[in-house]
């Protein structure tokens, strides 16, 4: 579920830290460290009046001013408000009005989000609403007099603010495609992590109800949304308490556990080892679609033949999973970063794919025209009545037959290819079931179908 945005905004020593600590209570803060931007954004979660929200909370918003870090500073404000459904404009009731405060007003204004006005530091109650008074000024409707210390007029502020968040039907109508990235320590997960951050748009980290310390990033990317499943892991990575090897295993389990699609992350120069193989098995057994990231590309010295060679080589170590899409890239420079983001949807969109019954039987019965099934020594010869989708997350098909055990291994794989190269289903396994039928139960079987 996206949970909606808050943004908080206003000049620096406002209170905007202490009214934001106020709303998400023991939230902790999630802070994104972006190159170059001085003070980051924070998200945290929030609840109030049953509804479950985020807030961000910006450096100061500061116009013509000339040190280096405001436009950046500025920047990061804009960004806020713009993956927010509702800002919050924090003034300082005990220093009164100031030039900065009509200066970001009159941008809010400019913008077609919902603004409340808190005037903060007003402790006392009948001072505070004379002093929250001149703030009508600002032309953004009612100002509320709130100590974001002592926590009076704020519930006030949140009654409102709830009125402004989108009904909860339509934020679980949001399609969300959830992302494991998972790999061995060192291979460049948080690296990439932090290359995705700056590649979308909406960085978001929230959960509700789910196990305390796991945090998942939430990004946006040509208006798909991505849940990246447990960042914090990924973030806290040197972690003495369990041993680094306990805990990232186990981690990258669980995360697989949550996730549609898993992004399996390879060191071009080490190559596929044995723990890849392990995780790889992992996601296989949990039906995930997969993308195998093979970072650190930069570091790779090149010719024509590199890539194809590379490929080769890791997929001979990972062919039980030939079905994964492979892409090389780097995270220090941003190689081919954003194309990840396709190959992610692709394989979620495959992986929840269903395809008719009659699809399925025009490939079977095609299969079988150019190799029939194989016959026993007795001459009873394999027959395969019709095939269908019985599931999807991932694809399962039920192959009905008249004897399992006459389809060996080679023909079963001859059929899954047949599916493969007929419907595709890129980058997520695929299951096929050779189920017994009697043949009296399905007709006609597609072994006559085909002699007609
Ligand atoms: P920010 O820079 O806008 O995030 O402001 P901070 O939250 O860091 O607060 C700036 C200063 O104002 C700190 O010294 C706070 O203790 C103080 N402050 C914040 N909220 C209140 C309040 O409600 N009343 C009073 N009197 N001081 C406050
Ligand atoms: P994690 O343990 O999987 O999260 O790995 P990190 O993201 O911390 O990266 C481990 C090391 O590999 C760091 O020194 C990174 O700077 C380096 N690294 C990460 N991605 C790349 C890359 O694309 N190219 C190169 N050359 N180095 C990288």
């Amino acid at each position: 579920m996206a949970l909606p945005i808050v943004a908080i905004i206003g000049r620096p020593n406002v209170g905007k830290s202490t009214l934001a600590n106020r709303f998400a209570g023991d939230n902790q803060a999630i802070v994104f460290d972006e190159p170059g931007i001085t003070r980051d954004r924070t998200y945290r979660n929030a609840f109030w009046g049953g509804r479950d929200f985020l807030i961000v909370d910006t450096g100061g918003l500061v116009f013509d001013d000339e040190t280096e870090f405001l436009p950046l500073i500025r920047q990061q404000a804009e960004l806020a408000l713009e993956e927010a459904v509702a800002a919050v404009l924090v003034v300082d009731g005990k220093a009164g009005l100031t030039a900065a405060d009509e200066e970001i007003a009159n941008w809010l204004r400019r913008q077609s989000k919902p603004v409340l006005l808190a005037v903060n530091k007003c402790e006392s109650l009948e001072l505070g609403l004379s002093q929250a008074a001149e703030f009508w000024e600002l032309g953004l409707g009612t100002p509320y007099p709130v100590s974001s210390i002592h926590g009076n007029g704020t519930g006030d502020l949140l009654e409102e603010l709830m009125t402004h968040l989108p009904p909860e039907a339509e934020i679980l109508d949001d399609p969300e495609i959830n992302v494991a990235i998972i790999g061995r320590p060192n291979v460049g997960k948080s690296s990439l992590l932090n290359a995705f951050v700056g590649e979308t748009r909406a960085i978001v980290s929230p959960i509700s109800g789910t196990t305390r310390d796991a945090i998942d990033t939430r990004v946006e990317f040509e208006g798909v949304r991505y849940r990246l499943i447990d960042t914090a892991g990924i973030r806290r990575k040197k972690s003495i308490d369990y041993g680094p090897e306990f805990f990232s295993i186990n981690r990258a389990f669980k995360a697989i556990r949550r996730s549609d699609v898993v992004l399996m992350v390879i060191d071009a120069e080490d190559g596929v080892t044995e723990q890849d193989q392990k995780l790889a098995d992992r996601v296989i057994s949990e039906g995930r679609a997969c993308v195998i990231v093979v970072n650190k590309w930069d570091a790779i010295e090149k010719d024509s033949d590199t890539i194809y060679l590379f490929e080769r080589n890791l997929r001979s170590k990972l062919y039980f999973m030939d079905w994964a899409s492979m892409i090389f890239v780097s995270a220090l420079t941003g190689q081919r970063v954003p194309k990840i983001f396709e190959l992610i949807h692709q394989g979620w969109e495959q992986h929840r794919r269903r395809v008719t019954t009659s699809t399925i039987n025009e490939i079977l019965e095609e299969a079988v025209r150019w190799h029939s099934p194989p016959t026993s020594r007795q001459g009873k010869q394999g027959r395969i009545y019709y095939g269908t989708q019985v599931s999807a997350q991932p694809p399962a098909i039920a192959l009905f037959v008249n004897d399992p055990k006459r389809f060996k291994d080679n023909y079963r794989r001859y059929i899954e290819g047949q599916i493969r190269s007929n419907l595709g289903f890129e980058g997520t396994p695929v299951r096929l079931f050779w189920r017994g039928k009697r043949p009296r139960d399905v007709e006609p079987s597609l072994n006559r179908a085909t002699r007609v």
